[in-house]
């Protein structure tokens, strides 16, 4: 393994520090520094941002993260067993990292940060999708982040940039493109973590849109995105019945055949379809 910073092989510093995996935290660390710095890479050029980091743990990524030339680095972890090996990171890199111990769920890191911002995380996977739709639906648009590179599972990434007509489409997609340039950049097969999970991962890049890709109220977009995919199976007429009255008649109104699913739909037509309810009420 390349060392890409002078301090000790991620291997000695969780031995040292005695940061055996806890499974109730989701922790499956990354100890190889080249991937660490690859996945740090497929977030940009980092030299002029600040980046949020959730979940260090013992600080592969937040090592790749400073070697790759971050302006700064504020990292947000829930164990306090990880905060000694990160203040060792701290003092390698004067100035460029903070460390705040806590639940990223209920702190607001955000606010800490000076853009252009970036966030980037391996993350426990029930954390990161929610925390991702909390990024993903800000009560302003733009967000103050430019963009997200984040680690899921894989069958969780493929639901990021799932196309209409498959079987991974549905809100997160929907709520992910309509707002984001989404892509995966990275697959990791299990044996890159220490301990390995059971399935693969891979990391999705997801860049800001200045604007959504269609005009919609989010509010409306997202009842209707809900309502349409809690019953994927059925026709629109039939799973969107409750959103708005006469909804057979809006539907043909867009153009949309009342008898197609929801995961026929374009983000573009449910955008159509959001802008008619919105004015049908
Ligand atoms: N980033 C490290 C790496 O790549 O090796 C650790 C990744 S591990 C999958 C997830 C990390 O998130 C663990 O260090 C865990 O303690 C931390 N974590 C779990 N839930 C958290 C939460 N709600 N807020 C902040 N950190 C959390």
């Amino acid at each position: 393994m390349a060392a890409i910073d002078g301090l000790p092989p991620l291997r000695d510093v969780i031995a040292a520090h005695d940061l055996r995996a806890k499974k109730a935290l989701g922790q499956n660390f990354l100890l190889d520094l080249n991937l660490t710095a690859k996945i740090a890479r497929q977030a940009g050029d980092l030299s002029g941002c600040d980046v949020l980091e959730v979940g260090p743990g013992p600080g592969g990524l937040t090592r790749g993260l400073l070697a790759e030339g971050a302006r700064r680095v504020l990292a947000v972890e829930k164990d306090a067993r990880c905060l000694p090996a990160l203040a060792e990171i701290a003092a390698a890199y004067p100035g460029r990292l903070e460390v705040i111990e806590g639940d990223a769920l209920a702190l607001d890191p955000l606010a800490h940060l000076t853009p252009p911002i970036r966030i980037v995380a391996n993350l426990p996977y029930n954390v990161g999708t929610e925390l991702l739709v909390r990024w993903l639906t800000p009560a302003v648009w733009p967000p103050v982040w430019d963009s997200l590179t984040l680690m899921f599972q894989r069958e969780v990434a493929e639901r990021i940039v799932a196309r209409p007509g498959s079987k991974a489409y549905g809100r997160l997609a929907i709520l992910a493109q309509w707002r984001c340039e989404a892509r995966i950049v990275m697959d990791l097969p299990p044996e890159a973590f220490t301990p390995p999970p059971k399935i693969r991962s891979a990391v999705v890049h997801l860049v800001a849109r200045a604007e959504p890709l269609y005009p919609a109220d989010a509010a409306v977009l997202s009842r209707v995105v809900a309502a349409a995919f809690n019953q994927r199976r059925k026709m629109l007429r039939a799973s969107l019945k409750g959103v708005a009255p006469g909804m057979e008649a809006l539907l043909e109104e867009v153009g949309i055949a009342p008898t197609s699913r929801a995961e026929e739909l374009s983000v573009e037509a449910f955008c159509a379809l959001a802008r008619r309810v919105a004015t049908a009420r």
